[in-house]
This record gives structure tokens, sequence and C-alpha cells, in this order.
């Protein structure tokens, strides 16, 4: 069992309250061998939601306290961001979940590049908040890309 970002199995959890649906995900959860889980949501920020960008640094800046997670609307999200990465490494830890596989790009599921908090869809080098948590707690994440190119 590997947990997934929910947005990729069809569920409507986006920012924009839309998915990143792949059938191949659709059909791995439609065979019990993925859990699906969205950050955002379990820190409790609702759907739809503003857009989100990591601004002064990644994800393990932000689990730092050294960098935030802004709003397009100019809001500080960082504290639900944190607490969305923790309700995930939990779901992880007692369901003894060793992988994942995460939506790119995204300020708490990105694996490798996330936007770099200008708003202009540049990518800098690292990862989402709750990425960062989770392989700090030795879970290999990889991003969907990756995954699919195998
Ligand atoms: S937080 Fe992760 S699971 Fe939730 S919508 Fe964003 S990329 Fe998808």
């Amino acid at each position: 069992m590997k947990l997934i970002s929910a947005c990729l199995c069809g569920i409507n959890c986006k920012y924009n309250g839309k998915n990143n649906s792949d059938p191949v995900f659709e059909a791995m959860l439609a065979r019990n061998e993925v859990l699906p889980v969205c950050p955002e949501q379990l820190g409790g920020l609702p759907t739809p939601r503003p857009a989100c960008e990591i601004i002064g640094g990644t994800g393990i800046e932000v689990l730092a306290g050294k960098a935030r997670v802004i709003s397009n609307d100019k809001q500080n999200l960082s504290e639900a961001f944190i607490r969305g990465a923790e309700e995930v490494l939990k779901i992880a830890t007692d369901a003894g979940i060793k992988e994942a596989i995460f939506q790119s790009r995204s300020p708490s599921c990105g694996c490798g590049h996330v936007y770099d908090g200008t708003f202009s869809a540049h990518l800098i080098p690292g990862d989402g908040v709750t990425t960062a948590l989770l392989q700090r707690h030795g879970i290999k994440v990889e991003n969907e890309a990756n995954f699919l190119n195998k």
C-alpha cells in the first residue's frame, strides 16, 4: 500500500475544486493499492481555496519556520500546511505505509520541484511541506510523472 495525492485518483480536492485524475491511479485505487490523502484538506483548508506557493524557501524551510506558505490573496497559511503534513504522517505511521506517489509542484505534495513564491509558474528545486515531513521520517516519495514513466 502507498499513499497517493487524492487529486490523482479523481477526487475534486484541488484548490480550484478540480482534480488531476489519471486512469492508472484510478485503477490502483479500485484495486486497493493506494490510500488517497489531501494534506491541504487535512490541514483544515476549504475546497475551493486560494492558490498557494512557498515564499522564502521550500517545504523543509516551512517546517523549520524559515519560509512561509502564502496564498495569492496574501494570507499566511503555513500553519494549515504544517498541520496537514502532520496528519498525513500520522495516517502513514498508523497504516505502516512507507511509500507515496504525490502530485508534482504542489506546495504540499510537490516532490523535486515547487513553485518559487512569485505566482509566475517558475519552479525551483525542492519539495512541498508534506513531502519534506514524510521524507524526514523515512517515507519514500516520488512524483506521479516519475511513477508513470517507469
Ligand atoms: S494538496 Fe496534494 S492531494 Fe491535495 S489537491 Fe494539492 S496536490 Fe492534490
